[in-house]
Order: structure tokens, then sequence, then C-alpha cells
């Protein structure tokens, strides 16, 4: 589907929230992911696209997502930089499985690892938009506070629990599963070496893997 790039803006240092509007409004569940190809991209060996998390409601027609801008970059994030408003672009189908389950009971448990916390935003701000009150217990590492996105957004939802933990501290899954219940749905997003760490701690407390849903940002070493 073509989209037309509207404007990003800097959310945090590095970090940076980008919106096009859409030819007509993307089918996608909130915490789903679409592959976006960009224009004037030159050489990269990953090609022009890169999969995001869109943190805008379905049924809008404006598409938002973020990234981490790092130096160096490649030349698709790079052609990114360079959009003007109203430049070209285009996405796939929405697709991914951190989406709300339909049983409204079950305890969710949000670890997110830096810019992994994407993966909440649309889901956070459906509850908010249908006044639908869930437990939801989140976690949220990140290597510097300056870093920390939607502050506004997690506050005005009544979170069970709001943990933020900075490096050089770090989540285990044993103090996850000390402060959730039993029987949460958990879902990760972050780096891969985040969410393997974590998603393995899990397993090895007895975690069934069908409770365990998870996205990992590929390409970044760390988030
Ligand atoms: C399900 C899923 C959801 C995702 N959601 C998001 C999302 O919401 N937001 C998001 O940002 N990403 C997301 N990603 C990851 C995204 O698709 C990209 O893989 C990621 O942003 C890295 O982008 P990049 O390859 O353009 O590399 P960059 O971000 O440009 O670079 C990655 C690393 O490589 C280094 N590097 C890049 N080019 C060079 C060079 N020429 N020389 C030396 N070092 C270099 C950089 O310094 C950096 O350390 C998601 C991935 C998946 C699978």
């Amino acid at each position: 589907m073509k989209l037309c790039f509207v404007e990003r803006r800097e959310l945090a240092p590095t970090i940076w929230e980008y919106s096009f509007e859409s030819e007509r409004p993307l089918d996608f569940v909130s915490g789903q992911y679409v592959s976006i190809a960009v224009p004037g991209v030159q050489d990269d060996p990953r090609g022009p696209s890169r999969v995001y998390t869109l943190t805008s409601q379905p049924g809008e027609s404006i598409l938002k997502f973020i990234l981490k801008l790092p130096e160096p970059h490649s030349p698709h994030k790079e052609a990114l930089t360079q959009l003007k408003p109203g430049d070209l672009a285009s996405c796939q189908d929405a697709m991914g499985d951190l989406i709300l389950p339909k049983d409204p009971s079950i305890p969710l448990v949000f670890v997110a690892g830096g810019i992994g916390v994407a993966s909440y935003v649309s889901m956070i701000q459906k509850l908010l938009d249908t006044r639908e009150e869930r437990p939801v217990f989140f976690y949220y590492a990140l290597s510097a506070k300056r870093e920390q996105l939607y502050r506004e957004l997690f506050n005005s939802y009544p979170l069970t629990l709001n943990m933020l933990t900075i490096a050089p501290n770090h989540i285990t899954a044993q103090q996850v599963l000390d402060t959730s219940p039993p029987d949460s749905f958990y879902y990760l997003s972050g780096s891969q070496r985040f969410v393997e760490g974590l998603r393995a701690q899990f397993e090895q407390l007895g975690v069934p893997r069908n409770s365990i849903v998870f996205d990992y940002y590929d390409g970044y070493v760390d988030l």
C-alpha cells in the first residue's frame, strides 16, 4: 500500500517517531508490525525495507512507528532521514502475534527493552480508548533514563505494576515471576539478546512456551 510521508519528530536522543498517511486505513491489530520500503536507498545489503511496529491505532489514516537512528546507520535509515513531506513510501500487510488475548481476565505481563516498548504502545492506547481495565504488569528496561518513552501514556493507564529498570541493573525472569500472577501471558520485546536471554530464563523457571510471545528487533545489538 502507498504511504505519504507526513513528519518525523525526535522523542528522545536518537529516537524518532515517523508518521505516514496511508491511502486507506491499514488493516491491523494493535501490537502488529509492517514492512516499510522507502525510496532512494542505495546499496543496502538488507534491501530498501525494514520491519517496524505500529504505534498508531487501527482505523486511523496516519501510520506511526518509532526507530533508533544510530551512528553510523544503514542506507535504509539514511533514506528515511532524507524524506520530505509528501514523499512516497510503501508498506506490506501487517503481521505479528504480540496482540491482546480475547479473554480480558488474563493477566498481561509486558516486558520491554529500550525501544521494544513500541510493541505495547498501540495496545495500551486501545485499552485506554475502549476504557477496558485489564491487569497489566509493565516492566521496562533502559540503558539510560533519558531514553524513557511514552511516560504519559503508560501513566494514564491503571497499570497493576509499573517497574522501570535502568542499567547497570537488569530485569530478570525471576523478578517478573515474583511480582506477577502465575497464570499470566508474557510478552517480550527488545533486542535479540534481551529477548532471547529472558525467554531462556522464563523457560528454565518452568513458564510454558505457549504462555510467551515475543518480538525481537533484529539488526540492533542493544536497544
Ligand atoms: C517483529 C519486528 C519488529 C520490529 N519493530 C521495530 C521498531 O518498531 N522500531 C525499530 O527501530 N526497529 C524495529 N525492528 C527492527 C528493524 O526492522 C531493523 O532491523 C532495525 O531497526 C535495524 O535497522 P537497520 O538494519 O537499518 O540498521 P541500523 O539501525 O542503521 O544499524 C544497526 C546497527 O548497525 C550499525 N551499523 C549500521 N550501518 C553500519 C555501517 N555501515 N558500518 C558500521 N556499523 C553500522 C549501527 O551503528 C547499529 O549499531 C523490528 C524487527 C522485527 C523483526
